[in-house]
């Protein structure tokens, strides 16, 4: 009988793949193997020749829903002599692989959860072939349960049996299991263990008690997001008064209670994925604290059996229907993934702590997604979507590892056209992030079996990241920061030719060896020149200028105002004159004082000029908030909207922002009594009007009429609207983010992008 060797590529593992080839050949009749080979799934078909036809046509196209089917590879073989259709044990081979992101719990699992009726009837992790964890849990490739925390849980004869029948849902499921063969849960340090331990949790949550729990990809604080008292302890505890917490709701009834939900939103919700969602509040019952000061908070569904059965559980306690939900961590370091972990990292933060012991290999944090212009709009790339590859069309046999930035640290894997952005690592100041990051890496090569032939990182002297990257002994190429931004939303949206980058952000190294962050660069794959930039201004006071925006503003009142300064700033009551003389002898003598173009620190000045934020708790804040008045004026007004005109200083053929002069502008606006938010308005025109100027003038020179925008600053979605709405209006096209971070989480990608294109070996 004619028969067929059919190869299918893409994302073919831990998604039910093999148990849809072998029902659907059942089906039809057809018989022969399938077989997970690591990077493909390899199916032997014997059938008549129509029959055949039908099943590849159904295999390429009728796939479940978390499979992408990227190519196929179907051929004519000699006739062979099946008598079944049967799935064989996994062998390995080497090839493009595709490690599966860990799936949030399915709605049919949902259903038995909570039916009496069910032999998984409020089992903690019951889970299917469509859903339940799959990165977090993974030691190796194929992903086999042997080669998963499940293998410490020998499967019942019941479980055994679902495990190795196509007709059940959980056919192949690697982490299948029940009430008497699966993980348990228990509060820890005690001998309390299952629906006791979740009682107890939940009655704890109830008291307005702090309770850690044991997720997917680590732990998480959790309390009663309606409970003012607990939430602000929270706050104390975690020595974090300002920053927003993400809030878990129950179900989608109590997300359009508390927020508002755009068209499209309600997908990514209640989607696979379940990142947190930021979402305009509605006046609910959410307690303030909650995200202080902000009109958004970030909201996610329950994703985890475990975390549903927080919320519904028939003990007869009374559950809210929001809880806080924010990573087990110690501000900086990597999120707690064990019971060690949690006990000397965050146990005095919470009063319990409920576990499970099904181990957790990887950490995958939470992803954060904003939303611009009708799509996603990534804050934070992580859990569902890491180690998913973002792929090129660009061609190379190269493997790479690109070690990322300093904060928000992820790395990146490039294996020829493929490039696996890594889970969010962290803040490399933390000795234990730096840690986290050097195991996360070795770990992702052993499963992607990849050996780089080349390591990219950072130009900063003391970034801990370039050491990590020195230390693999691997060639090193060392890429500037903010060419890097550029690169990664080039390689994000898979362009690859010539473009005028704007990348605004926080602050990087830059070739000059002063601190960049304000840059407009030409730029294609092989190399930039840096065009333009905002004027520079003196950052004085090192590391606590990057939270402290006052100091930024003194200088500027300094540059714009000359001998009025002083009183200047007194008037703002940014400083008193002791403080302003101090300042002010530090940036003359250059002490602890550097050059900067950081647009995010000229972001935090100005919003300490106009009153909005003095300082930051926290990264991003006075710059968040600034926008924030904006954007309420914006809403409040009507008709067209007002901007200064900022000037661009060309000189040698180099482009500069006049941002001194606006700042002028701007303070004595303010001090002439004219309203923040309306000013703090006219602040975010102005800058993209500067941005579309500059472009502009760049573009005549270097006949581009591509631009890219990226760097932190761009998570500002105002400024984003504002510049690309104003490059688009002059012709041109304008490549931004989506599902990959316009902060430095996307900096790996750039890097990875960098080395693949100018792989020597081609
Ligand atoms: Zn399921
Ligand atoms: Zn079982
Ligand atoms: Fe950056």
């Amino acid at each position: 009988m004619p028969s067929l060797m059919i190869r299918l590529y893409g994302i073919v593992q831990g998604v039910g793949f093999r148990p849809f080839v072998s029902r659907t050949a059942d089906s039809l009749g057809v018989l022969g193997t399938v077989a997970n080979k690591g990077s493909y799934v390899e199916v032997f078909a014997q059938a008549p020749q129509q029959t055949l036809e039908r099943f590849v046509n159904i295999l390429k196209t009728d796939t479940p829903q978390r499979a992408v089917v990227i190519s196929a590879d179907v051929r004519q073989i000699s006739d062979t002599d099946f008598k079944t259709f049967e799935i064989i044990q996994s062998e390995k081979e080497a090839g493009d692989i595709f490690v599966s992101p860990d799936i949030a719990t399915c709605d049919k699992c949902a259903a038995e959860l909570f039916d009496k009726n069910d032999r998984r009837y409020l089992h903690p992790f019951i889970n299917c072939t469509q859903c339940g964890p799959r990165l977090t849990i993974l030691d190796a490739m194929p992903y086999d349960r042997e080669r998963t925390t499940m293998k410490d849980f020998p499967m019942c004869p019941q479980c055994e049996y679902e495990y190795t029948h196509s007709h059940t849902r959980r056919y192949d499921a690697q982490p299948v299991c029940c009430n008497d063969c699966g993980p348990q849960v228990y509060i820890v340090g005690s001998g309390i263990r299952g629906s006791e331990a979740i009682t107890l949790a939940r009655k704890s949550i109830m008291d307005g008690k702090i309770i850690a729990v044991k997720g997917i990809g680590g732990f998480h604080l959790c309390c009663d997001a309606c409970d003012q008292e607990a939430v602000s302890r929270l706050r104390a505890l975690k020595n974090r008064p300002q920053k927003p917490f993400a809030v878990m709701m129950k179900n989608m009834q109590t997300v359009r209670r508390e927020c508002n939900v755009l068209d499209g939103q309600q997908e990514f919700l209640t989607g696979y994925q379940k990142p947190i969602l930021l979402l305009e509040k509605r006046d609910g019952r959410l307690c303030a604290s909650v995200s202080p000061d902000n009109p958004t908070v970030g909201v996610m569904l329950p994703y985890a059996p475990l975390q549903m059965l927080l919320f519904e559980y028939p003990d007869g306690v009374e559950m809210t229907d929001c809880l806080v939900m924010t990573s087990g961590n110690v501000s900086g370091a990597p999120i707690c993934r064990s019971d060690e972990d949690a006990l000397t990292e965050i146990g005095s933060y919470c009063d319990l702590i409920l576990s499970h012991n099904r181990r957790i290999l990887i950490r995958a944090d939470d992803s954060v997604m904003d939303w611009f212009d009708g799509k996603p709009y990534m804050i934070r790339r992580s859990r569902g979507f890491a180690p998913l590859p973002v792929m090129v069309s660009k061609k190379a046999d190269l493997q790479s590892l690109a070690i990322g930035g300093e904060l928000k640290n992820t790395f990146c894997i490039g294996k020829n056209e493929l490039l696996y952005l890594s889970s969010y690592v962290g803040d490399m100041a933390d000795i234990r992030t730096v840690n986290a990051l050097k195991e996360s890496v070795g770990r992702m090569q052993e499963l992607l079996e990849v050996q780089p032939d080349i390591c990219v990182c950072d130009m900063h002297p003391r970034y801990n990241t370039v050491t990590v990257a020195e230390e693999t002994g691997l060639p090193l190429v060392k890429i500037q920061h903010h060419y890097a931004h550029i690169l990664s939303c080039m390689a994000e949206n898979d362009y690859d030719d010539k473009v005028i980058g704007v990348s605004f952000d926080g602050t990087g190294y830059g070739s000059d060896a002063t601190i960049w962050g304000g840059e407009i660069l030409i730029c294609d794959t092989h190399g930039f020149e840096r065009a333009g930039s905002i004027k520079p201004f003196s950052q004085v006071g090192g590391d606590a200028s990057s939270k402290e925006g006052w100091r930024i503003a003194v200088q500027l009142i300094r540059d714009g105002f000359g001998d009025d300064a002083q009183s200047v700033c007194e008037q703002l009551g940014l400083c008193d004159e002791k403080t302003f003389k101090l300042q002010s002898v530090m940036a003359d003598k250059r002490v602890n004082t550097v050059m900067s173009t950081s647009a995010g620190r000229l972001f935090d000045a100005v919003s300490a000029i106009l009153g909005v934020r003095k300082k930051s708790t926290f990264e991003g804040e006075s710059s968040m908030c600034l926008e924030f008045a904006a954007e309420r004026f914006e809403k409040s007004s009507e008709g067209a909207q007002p901007q200064f005109s900022l000037e661009i200083l060309s000189e040698n053929g180099f482009e500069t922002l006049d941002t001194t002069t606006l700042v002028k502008q701007l303070t004595q606006s303010f001090l002439d009594g004219v309203q923040p938010d309306r000013l703090a308005y006219i602040f975010h025109a102005s800058l993209a009007d500067g941005i579309v100027k500059c472009c502009e003038k760049l573009s005549k020179k270097a006949g581009i009429k591509k631009a890219a925008l990226s760097g932190g600053v761009f998570q500002n979605k105002l400024l984003l609207r504002l510049a690309k709405g104003g490059l688009e209006a002059k012709g041109f096209n304008v490549l931004i983010h989506g599902l990959v971070p316009a902060n430095d989480g996307g900096i790996a990608l750039g890097q990875a992008y960098y080395a693949l294109c100018n792989n020597d070996k081609n």
